[in-house]
């Protein structure tokens, strides 16, 4: 029996495939732009270079200092750019982190965005923007922050390391878990997110043996894009609450947080959310979905422990205080011991609980 649902689909245009780089020029001019800022991390103000150089008269100029997590410093002085070069319209070629700047410029000129992901972080496809300023995070979600374009192209994550293919990865997974247990779930975002889990995990082991393998990676960046669409139109929970935190207050690495943090959550609400585990655990292809996504972790090389990407053990009792702090809806009731046990777990790389 189908359940009574509600469900919001969030507008937006979807090119993917291989060389897609190339559709850059008619998707702006489909926009009716001619006047783009191109922005990037200056890790890749190469990859802007060449956007810039591809779109010709089309590029009004590049700001290439794109930082994680939004600094409205940053956002500041893009947009002193954006007013002086007349622009019209964004071309984000990056990460979470270049998105973001795109985003934020767009909350606050109003400008049309075509993003070109290179990694699986999701953004491009959410109406959420996370920005910091005097060392706060606050996030809020916003229309006006929803990229008009997305542009996936598969040959701009060959180059992805795969370290960070594989915490990337596992950061879109969560995307899609939380999707499944949320309390607005639904059945469309609900099949998203199990095909999107099944096309990430099972694309990350041949990535890490052969980080150019294009069958390997063109799935990845689908999964990418179907987990960024579950983030995008339901709510999350704890998972995405303690990431937060010990993003926001203790400033530790967002994709690797999210891969550690991420079974121990699960093994938390597991009691509480039978059905969405059972297809979590399905999609992984593995008899328990906490176990399933250390497992999947460990494979990859990938981070497994609070204590090796950054955190003190000292502020564990802060973590959990923050993290509970003020009330949201979690399938399982949240208690400060209960939290607490697992960043324990988590900070010391022990597997997850339930398992
Ligand atoms: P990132 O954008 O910071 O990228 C990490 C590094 O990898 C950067 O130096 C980047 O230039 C480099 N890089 C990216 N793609 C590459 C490639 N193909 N080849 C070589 N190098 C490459 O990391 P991220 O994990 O994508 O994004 C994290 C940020 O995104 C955080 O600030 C997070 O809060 C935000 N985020 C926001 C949302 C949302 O919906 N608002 C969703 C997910 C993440």
């Amino acid at each position: 029996m189908t359940e009574a649902f509600t469900y919001t689909a969030l507008p937006s245009r979807v090119v993917f495939g291989s060389g897609t780089l190339a559709r850059i020029p008619e998707e702006l001019r489909a926009l009716g732009c001619g006047r783009a800022l191109v922005l990037s991390t200056p890790e890749q103000k190469d990859a802007a270079a060449a956007v810039a150089s591809r779109i010709g008269d089309l590029c009004a100029g590049t700001f290439t200092q794109a930082a994680m997590h939004t600094p409205v410093e940053v956002t500041e002085r893009a947009m002193k750019l954006v007013r002086e070069i007349d622009a019209d319209c964004t071309v984000a070629i990056g990460g979470g982190s270049t998105t973001g700047l795109g985003k934020a410029i767009a909350l606050r000129a109003n400008l049309p965005q075509i993003v070109v992901p290179t990694t699986y972080a999701g953004s491009e496809a959410t109406p959420i923007l996370g920005e910091t300023q005097d060392g706060r995070k606050t996030t809020q979600r916003s229309a006006k922050v929803l990229p008009e374009v997305i542009i996936y192209d598969v040959d701009l994550t060959l180059t992805l390391p795969p370290s960070l293919s594989a915490t990337s990865g596992i950061n879109a997974i969560a995307h899609a878990v939380e999707a499944l247990y949320t309390q607005d779930a639904n059945p469309v975002i609900s099949m998203m997110a199990e095909r999107g889990i099944e096309a990430m995990a099972r694309a990350l082991p041949p990535i890490m043996k052969n980080p150019a393998d294009k069958a390997a990676r063109s799935d990845a960046l689908f999964g990418a894009w179907l987990c960024g669409m579950c983030l995008g139109a339901v709510g999350m929970a704890l998972h995405h609450k303690l990431c937060h935190t010990l993003g926001g207050s203790f400033n530790l690495p967002h994709a690797e947080t999210h891969t550690v943090v991420l079974p121990h959550a699960v093994a938390y609400n597991a009691p509480a959310a039978p059905d969405a585990m059972a297809r979590v655990a399905h999609a992984l292809g593995a008899s328990n979905a906490a176990q399933g996504l250390f497992d999947l972790a460990k494979s990859l090389g990938a981070p497994t422990a609070l204590g090796e990407i950054g955190m003190r053990e000292i502020d564990l009792d802060r973590a959990a205080e923050i993290a509970t702090v003020s009330p949201y809806w979690n399938p399982r009731p949240l208690d400060r011991a209960g939290i607490r046990a697992l960043l324990d777990d988590a900070f010391h790389g022990r597997p997850p609980r339930s398992a």
